[in-house]
């Protein structure tokens, strides 16, 4: 080995997505030399295919203090974003189909508003009013008031171009062959140093950390021709928390978006098992019937484009955030499934908050992998889960 084929850093990232990139920006800004390394193009993964949609959760206290977090630093970050990143706040109505999804609805409101996120319920009538193209005779819907949308691969390479602004060094084109003990691989030969080397491989991440609780979960979206005006919110069926987000069986749901274009995308799907990044017809065709159930007139569009992409599905629905047991140079941020998009911010913040010992803003506990250091019969059970 040549010796310019090693370089030290003070941090380096494994994978160029939305969270890797913020992770990048987030260490440079705390003064760190960071390299950050893409094998392919930044913002190509999963951070390409999702929808997003910025979203908060209120699955559990944690899976809510990392969205609601991230949402503020959203809020803050949205007016420095190029205007290709297609950052705007059309919050998210979350449609309720009967009276069973109001008393859900219902709870959702009063459980926001005890954590101080602003959201309104809305009756049948002002919902018909408000999306004039969703179906007669839904029973009504809540309003979550400072949900946005975005482009997401813009956003990954601004924050990769900040990050080499403040002197992060981008390596491009280059994948990571081995992580840990100090040291990552790449596939050029080149060896990069660091204590602190971190996986953001997204779905990929168990090939380079193997027996990390990560599993690839595949989703479809289809985007249409320009329609402006179709619909002004991001639409989500209330029965989303029911079927899309089981953590072991195929499902749809009803998730339609509209872009700044005027195009309006629909999803969404969740598989797992299935690693073939192919289009499903059957699953394909179970997301459009469904986004048709809620907004008949779809079917008069015309869908110009689909695609599938790999969530990183953890078993909690929890990403992993921070050190790696038995390593103590390497550290996870990663398992982000469906909302990688909106907490990629959190992610790289408390991130950083590791690396120099500030007070992170939320509780970093949840997040830490850790939580899966498992005994060897329990990792089997786990897979068996996975
Ligand atoms: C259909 C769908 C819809 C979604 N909708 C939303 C949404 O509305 N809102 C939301 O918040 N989230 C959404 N998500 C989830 C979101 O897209 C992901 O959680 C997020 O993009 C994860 O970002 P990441 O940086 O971890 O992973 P990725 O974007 O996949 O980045 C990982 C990077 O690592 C690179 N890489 C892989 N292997 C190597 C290697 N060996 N060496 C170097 N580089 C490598 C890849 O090329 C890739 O660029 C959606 C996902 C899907 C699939």
């Amino acid at each position: 080995m040549s010796v310019a084929a090693q370089q030290s850093y003070d941090v380096v990232i494994a994978g160029g997505g939305i969270v890797g990139s913020a992770c990048a920006l987030a260490c440079a800004q705390a003064g760190f030399r960071v390299a950050l390394v893409e094998r392919d193009i930044l913002g190509s993964g999963a951070t390409a295919a999702g929808m997003g949609h910025i979203v908060v959760m209120d699955d559990s206290e944690a899976q809510f203090a990392l969205t609601r977090r991230s949402q503020l630093l959203w809020q803050a970050l949205g007016p420095a974003l190029p205007a290709a990143a297609e950052y705007e706040t059309p919050g998210t109505l979350w449609v309720a189909a009967d009276d069973q999804e109001i008393e859900e609805a219902t709870r959702k409101q009063s459980w926001l508003a005890e954590r101080d996120v602003p959201s309104r319920l809305l009756t049948s009538r002002e919902l018909a009013e408000l999306e004039p193209n969703l179906r007669r005779g839904l029973a009504g819907a809540l309003l979550v008031i400072d949900d946005a949308v975005v482009y997401p691969p813009v956003v990954a390479l601004h924050m990769a171009r900040q990050a080499q602004a403040l002197g992060a060094t981008l390596l491009m084109g280059r994948a990571v062959t081995r992580l840990g003990e100090g040291e990552a691989m790449l596939d050029d030969g080149t060896h990069l140093r660091s204590s602190r080397l971190v996986n953001a491989l997204g779905a990929e991440a168990a090939a380079c950390t193997p027996g990390i609780a990560v599993k690839k979960r595949k989703g479809h979206l289809a985007i249409t021709d320009r329609y402006p005006g179709f619909v002004r919110h991001q639409l989500v069926e209330l029965g989303y928390l029911k079927s899309a987000h089981s953590v072991s069986t195929d499902s749809v749901a009803f998730n339609v978006q509209p872009r700044q274009t005027g195009q309006l995308l629909i999803g969404s799907s969740r598989q797992y098992g299935n690693e073939d990044s192919a289009v499903d017809q059957a699953m394909l065709t179970a997301m459009l019937q469904r986004a048709k159930l809620y907004l008949p007139a779809l079917a008069s569009l015309s869908v110009i484009r689909v695609w599938t992409g790999f969530r990183a599905a953890t078993p909690d629905k929890l990403p992993l955030i921070g050190p790696v047991p038995g390593d103590p140079t390497l550290w996870l941020a990663t398992g982000h499934e469906g909302l990688g998009i909106t907490t990629s911010l959190a992610t790289a913040e408390l991130l950083a908050a590791h690396f120099t010992g500030a007070k992170p803003a939320i509780a970093p506990e949840p997040y830490l992998p850790a939580r899966f250091a498992l005994t060897p019969s329990q990792e089997e059970t786990l897979q068996e889960k996975l």
